[in-house]
C-alpha cells in the first residue's frame, strides 16, 4: 500500500521501472493495451515519439505534462526530478471511499455466536451483519468524499535517457494517477523541451560547431582546442587550412538512443575575427 501525506511527498511505487520514450502510434498503442504495469517486461526497449498527438492518452489516468532541459543534459542523460499533481489511494481509507464504524450487532468481535463442534470443539459463526469483518460502512470518507483517491504534489524521479532530443516524449509507466476501481496506475508522459547551446548545434545524432582559428594558425597549422559536449579536446589542424573546412570527428557527437554508437562532431574552422564568432 502506497501511504500519501497531504501536501509535497515522494512516491515510490514498487515495481516500476519501465521508462518509454515513444516513437509512433502502433508502438504506443502495443504498449497501451499492457495496463498493467507489472507486466512491463524487464528489457522493454526505450521508444521515441515526435508528438503527443501520436498517443492514445487515457484522460481519467495518464497524467501529462512537460519538462525543459539543457542541451547537454539531453546529449548526456541522467537523472532528474519532476513535481506532479496525482491522485493516490485516501490515506484515510485506502481506496474503499467508505467510513467505516465498529459493527453494533457483534460489538466488533465479527462473531454472531459461538457453537459446540464435536467433543472439545468450538466453531464460531460469523456476525451476519458484518460477515465477521468487525466494521460496517456507515457513511462516505470525509477525506476524499467517497471517491477513494486524493490529489498529492508527487516527485516523480526521471530517467531521461542521453541522446533524448526536443519534442520527444518520455513515459513512465506506473506513475500516473490511481485507477481505485481496479487498483492500477496509469502513465506519467513528459515532453521534454531542450534549450539551444550557444556553441553546440545538433542535427540527429550528430554535433556541429564552429571553432574560430587565426590566419596564421591556419597557415602554420599545429594544435587547436575543440568545444565536444563531453568536454574540450585537443586536435591537430593541418598546415594550410581553408576557413570553412570541416572536420569530422568520429564518435565525438551523442550517444544514439539506446545503442552503444555516438554520433560525429563537425568542426568548422572559421575566422577568429569572424561575424559568427563575434555573436558568441
Ligand atoms: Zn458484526
Ligand atoms: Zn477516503
Amino acid at each position: 500500500m502506497i501511504s500519501l501525506a497531504v501536501g509535497r511527498v515522494s512516491c515510490a511505487v514498487g515495481g516500476i521501472d519501465g521508462f518509454l520514450v515513444m516513437t509512433n502510434l502502433e508502438e504506443m498503442s502495443n504498449a497501451s493495451s499492457d495496463t498493467g504495469y507489472n507486466r512491463i517486461p524487464p528489457n522493454y526497449s526505450d521508444r521515441l515519439s515526435r508528438s503527443r498527438r501520436e498517443i492514445s492518452f487515457r484522460s481519467d489516468i495518464d497524467i501529462e505534462t512537460e519538462m525543459t532541459i539543457s542541451f547537454l543534459d539531453a546529449c548526456k542523460g541522467g537523472k532528474k526530478n519532476i513535481e506532479v499533481n496525482k491522485k493516490e489511494f485516501c490515506t484515510v481509507c485506502t481506496g474503499s471511499g467508505k467510513n467505516f464504524d465498529v459493527c453494533p450487532d457483534c460489538k466488533g468481535t465479527g462473531i454472531e455466536k459461538t457453537v459446540r463442534k464435536g467433543i472439545f470443539g468450538k466453531e464460531n459463526i460469523p456476525c451476519q451483519k458484518c460477515g465477521g469483518s468487525r466494521k460496517i460502512a456507515v457513511s462516505s470518507c470525509p477525506r476524499c468524499k467517497g471517491s477513494g483517491s486524493t490529489e498529492a504534489l508527487c516527485t516523480v524521479e526521471l530517467n531521461i535517457p542521453a541522446g533524448i532530443d526536443d519534442g520527444q516524449t518520455l513515459v513512465v509507466r506506473g506513475q500516473g494517477n490511481v485507477n481505485v476501481a481496479n487498483r492500477s496506475y496509469g502513465d506519467l508522459r513528459v515532453l521534454i523541451k531542450v534549450t539551444e547551446h550557444p556553441v553546440f548545434r545538433r542535427n540527429e545524432y550528430d554535433i556541429h560547431v564552429d571553432v574560430p582559428v587565426s590566419e596564421e594558425q591556419c597557415r602554420k597549422g599545429g594544435q587547436i582546442k575543440v568545444p565536444c559536449i563531453h568536454g574540450d579536446i585537443i586536435m591537430s589542424l593541418p598546415e594550410n587550412t581553408k576557413y570553412k573546412t570541416v572536420f569530422r570527428l568520429k564518435g565525438k557527437g551523442i550517444m544514439k538512443l539506446n545503442q552503444t554508437e555516438q554520433g560525429d562532431e563537425f568542426v568548422r574552422i572559421v575566422a577568429a575575427d569572424s561575424a559568427k564568432f563575434n555573436e558568441k
